[in-house]
């Protein structure tokens, strides 16, 4: 298994960061031990190339590469300095305090930065397209943020689409577009979904060797779907 970084558990290091949810990284501790128990070489620190797999000669590859945040080239300002990403703020790799804070997107994860935001004495304002707030996730986990994230105010804009990011602040429009509104931000959070990080797979296909996505590198999701896809893959080899 080769790995980036220094450590195993990808995305779900950033997930533990969260707010009560230290415990995931028994999930990171549990798979590590299960792959020692079974003899895998874990290689931490080395980030793995076509080139470099095909010297390994594998009879089949499994890319487990995960997942980007997504940050739309199309939205005006998406690269100003300050723009910054919910697993940077959910990390402590930006510190924001007492600021105005837009959060884009109230999936969990932007619910889940905002209430760090709001413990660090930030006013935040969710943006979010959707009618409703995290339409697609478990009702509970909603509820469970909600009732910590309601005592600071926390202002949501649903049906709300952000078109422009400046230095001042930024541009949405509502109604179909017939509104806009302009809102005063000192930071802009993107907390809009990840984009699947998969360049591997037409490389090795290329060179003919069998490869197989799983996980987000396949596309965006959860731990449970990340394994169960990682499992059906590896039965089939
Ligand atoms: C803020 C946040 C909160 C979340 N909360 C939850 C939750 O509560 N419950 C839940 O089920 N899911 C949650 N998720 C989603 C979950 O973390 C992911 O679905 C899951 O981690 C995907 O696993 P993966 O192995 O496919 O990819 P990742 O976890 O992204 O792992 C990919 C790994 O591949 C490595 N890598 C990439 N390219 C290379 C390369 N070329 N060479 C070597 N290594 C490479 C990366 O460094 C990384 O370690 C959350 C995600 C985020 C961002």
């Amino acid at each position: 298994m080769l790995e980036k970084e220094k450590n195993e558990g990808g995305q779900v290091n950033i997930a533990a960061a969260g707010p009560h949810k230290a415990k995931l990284h028994w999930a990171i501790e549990d798979l590590t031990n299960e792959c020692k128990l079974q003899g895998i070489k874990i290689k931490t620190g080395v980030e793995a190339n076509a080139d470099m797999i095909a010297e390994l000669k594998p009879d089949a590859v499994i890319i487990a590469t995960g997942g980007t945040p997504i940050r739309p080239k199309s939205i005006k300002g998406i690269d100003s300095k300050n723009v910054v990403t919910a697993p940077e703020v959910l990390l402590g790799k930006v510190d924001i305090k007492n600021s105005r804070v837009a959060v884009i997107g109230s999936g969990l994860t932007g619910l889940e930065t905002t209430e760090k935001l709001n413990e660090n004495g930030n006013t935040v304002t969710v943006v979010e397209m959707a009618k409703e707030i995290a339409g697609n996730a478990w009702f509970q986990f909603v509820d469970d943020s909600m009732s910590r994230i309601k005592p600071y105010g926390t202002v949501f804009l649903l049906d709300t689409k952000l078109e422009e990011i400046d230095e001042s602040g930024i541009t949405v429009t509502s109604d179909k577009g017939r509104k806009t509104q302009i809102i005063p931000v000192d930071f802009v959070v993107l907390a809009m979904g990840v984009r699947p990080v998969n360049g591997l797979e037409k490389e090795l296909k290329a060179k003919g060797i069998n490869a197989v996505a799983v996980g987000d590198a396949s596309h965006g999701g959860t731990i449970g779907n990340a394994t169960q896809s990682a499992f059906k893959a590896a039965m089939e080899i």
